[in-house]
């Protein structure tokens, strides 16, 4: 799958809108996190649109929406996650002064291939929670040497 790369800059002054689909397996990165289920195919979907009146800069709206299967860590199944983002970014050299009030703002480095799929997977992976769990009581999966350790292993342990 070919990243959409954009000039930055050009694309939030022309007030450029784009709205696609990326392929999980094409995230590296976020790859690692996923179950590769074909009955839970997981999807990304994102649309970045440019403004330059916003804040009186060049700038980015980014909102992402996910549906990504991952593996309960209680249950060690797998669970649905949905996620539902939205960002600012302004478009600068280098990191502009705060916002007055706006603290939410971000930026992003000026660039005439800025790679958005690269960026979209690296809000995900922040976005992510590090031990997602289904939100029913699951059973959980113990290893029973976690609960009674073994006396042999533990005589073991001893000798050595
Ligand atoms: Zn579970």
């Amino acid at each position: 799958m070919k990243p959409t790369l954009i000039n930055n800059l050009e694309f939030a002054k022309n007030t450029d809108a784009i709205s696609h689909d990326i392929k999980v397996d094409s995230c590296l990165r976020l790859s690692e996190f996923i179950t590769h289920d074909a009955s839970q195919a997981s999807s990304i979907h994102y649309t970045l649109k440019g403004s330059e009146s916003q804040f009186h800069l060049p700038s980015l709206a980014l909102s992402i929406k996910a549906k990504l299967s991952v593996l309960c860590q209680r249950c060690l199944k797998p669970m649905w996650l949905d996620i539902d983002l939205a960002f600012q970014y302004v478009v600068a050299d280098k990191e502009p002064l705060p916002f007055e009030g706006d603290e939410e703002v971000d930026w992003v480095e000026s660039a005439r291939e800025m790679n958005v799929n690269n960026l979209v997977e690296d809000e995900l992976l922040i976005a992510m929670p590090l031990g997602p769990l289904h939100t029913h009581a699951c059973t959980p999966l113990v290893k029973e040497s976690l609960q009674k350790p073994n006396p042999f292993a533990v005589l073991k342990g001893l000798i050595k």
